[in-house]
């Protein structure tokens, strides 16, 4: 199996219905021997989930914890057909990194057009690094644009482990995100990986992806958690405090 150097889709208890502090994330970041983790709480609009201020007042954390690099972000919510986002602009350039996607809970399903023209909204947002679960059946998508849209919007798009959890009864999840990860493939269009952790036990953990990668054949290279550079060629992030 490949060494995982990067998750950068969790979740601390800040976001009201996960389970560990920041420092216990950490810790497992540690102990899994990851160089880099992500937090990124839920944007404004899910409920029970911090306020705008927390996101002004992530610099008191230390970017480098038991010397796992942390990147303080946030997973925002993409709330209309243009793109919107639950956080403007002024919180974004804040962020270490922004993951950006569709819940039901902020986001009214309309067409697929409508719907892919949301996602393609938060893509072609400058301060947005990363889709989350695009393939997740949450709303119905034109997949392949993405895909095309990725790499001049550089914006990865992730296979998310916790939607295949059995307990969340979501089989449409396993077949899209094959389709995704086929579609991938083909356009030689690099992926993440997101935990999606809600407690410090499912860092970077993808038991229910490796299935998916070996199903699709799903090349290493095109897997920017096995290697952070990857990711940070393809997003332009840049590894410094
Ligand atoms: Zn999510
Ligand atoms: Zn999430």
């Amino acid at each position: 199996m490949q060494r995982i150097e990067l998750d950068l889709h969790t979740h601390s208890v800040m976001s009201g219905h996960a389970y560990s502090t920041i420092q216990e994330m950490a810790e497992a970041a540690r102990q899994k021997g990851l160089k880099h983790l992500g937090i990124a709480e839920h944007g404004p609009m899910i409920p029970g989930t911090c306020d705008p201020i927390y996101f002004r007042n992530l610099y008191v954390i230390p970017r480098y914890i038991n010397g796992v690099r942390m990147w303080m972000g946030a997973e925002v919510n993409i709330v209309d057909y243009q793109g919107t986002l639950d956080l403007d602009d002024t919180y974004l350039a804040r962020l270490d990194h922004v993951i950006a996607g569709l819940h039901r809970l902020c986001y009214t399903s309309g067409t697929m057009q409508q719907n892919t023209d949301a996602v393609m909204g938060a893509m072609h947002h400058p301060g947005v690094n990363i889709i989350s679960h695009p393939a997740d059946g949450t709303a119905e998508l034109d997949l392949e644009e993405l895909v095309k849209a990725s790499a001049r919007t550089c914006t990865l798009l992730e296979v998310n482990n916790s939607s295949l959890f059995p307990k969340r009864g979501n089989p449409v999840a396993h077949t899209l995100q094959t389709e995704l990860l086929k579609l991938c493939k083909q356009y030689d269009t690099p992926v993440i990986l997101g935990s999606d952790a809600h407690i410090s036990y499912s860092v970077a953990d993808y038991t229910y992806l490796y299935d998916l990668l070996k199903e699709t054949e799903f090349p290493d290279e095109l897997i920017v958690n096995y290697d952070a550079k990857r990711f940070f060629d393809f997003t332009g992030l840049t590894d410094v405090e």
